[in-house]
C-alpha cells in the first residue's frame, strides 16, 4: 500500500466494500463481568468499537506532537489541520481492494494470519492482565466519506466491518464478535486462502 500511486480522491455516497484484517482481543465487560472480543487494527492497534462508525484520525499529527523535533514531512506540507484522509498525507482507514491482495500484503509482512497470537502487554486499556490468546480476523469492510484510492486499495474517512471471518477454531470468539458488531461472522479453519 505504501508504494501505491495516488489517484484522485472520491467522496463516496455509497459505501465501497474492501478487505481488511484485524486482531480479536479479549476484554472484560465490566457491566456483565463477561469476556467479550473486540476488533483492533493489526498495526496501530486502533480499537474498532462495536456498533460505532470508526472515523479516521491523522496519525501524522499525533506523531508530530510526540516528537516535535522530528515532524513528518506531511505535516509541513499540509499543516496540522486537514481533511482526513488527505491526498498528501498517509492517514485514513486502510483497506485493500481484494481478498487476494489482503493475504499477499500480510504474507509480505511475514505474518501468518492463521497463526494465533498472544497478547503480551498487560497494561493496555481494557485488556485483561493475563496472557490472553486472541486470533486474527479478516473480512470485508464498508468504507465511506472521503476516500483516497490507491493502486491496491483505499484510505477512507469512515469505516465499519461488513462481515468477519475468524481464523481460529473458537466459537466463543465468533459468537462474541457477531453479537458485538452485529455482522455476519463465521469460522474458517482452512489455510487455503490463496
Ligand atoms: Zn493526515
Amino acid at each position: 500500500m505504501s508504494k501505491s500511486k495516488v489517484l484522485p480522491h472520491v467522496v463516496s455516497e455509497e459505501p465501497i466494500i474492501a478487505w481488511r484484517m484485524w486482531q480479536a482481543v479479549a476484554v472484560l465487560n465490566l457491566f456483565s463481568d463477561d469476556i467479550v472480543y473486540r476488533l483492533r487494527a493489526v498495526s496501530k492497534h486502533t480499537e474498532w468499537k462495536p456498533r460505532i462508525t470508526l472515523k479516521a484520525d491523522c496519525f501524522a499529527l499525533v506523531s508530530s506532537l510526540a516528537k516535535s523535533s522530528n515532524r513528518q514531512v506531511s505535516v509541513h506540507l499540509i499543516g496540522f489541520k486537514h481533511q482526513v484522509p488527505d491526498i498528501y498525507c498517509r492517514c485514513g482507514i486502510y483497506a485493500l481492494r481484494t481478498k487476494e491482495k489482503l493475504f499477499n500484503y500480510f504474507t509480505g509482512m511475514k505474518m501468518d494470519p492463521a497463526k494465533p497470537w498472544t497478547v503480551v502487554s498487560a497494561n493496555e486499556r481494557g485488556i485483561l492482565p493475563d496472557r490472553i490468546m486472541g486470533c486474527t480476523v479478516f473480512g470485508q469492510v464498508s468504507l465511506w466519506g472521503e476516500i483516497i484510492e490507491g493502486e491496491d486499495g483505499y484510505r477512507a474517512e469512515y469505516a465499519y466491518p461488513y462481515d468477519l471471518t475468524v481464523l481460529a477454531d473458537d466459537r466463543r470468539i465468533a459468537d462474541s464478535l457477531r453479537e458485538q458488531y452485529q455482522v455476519d461472522t463465521r469460522i474458517e479453519l482452512s489455510q487455503a486462502h490463496h
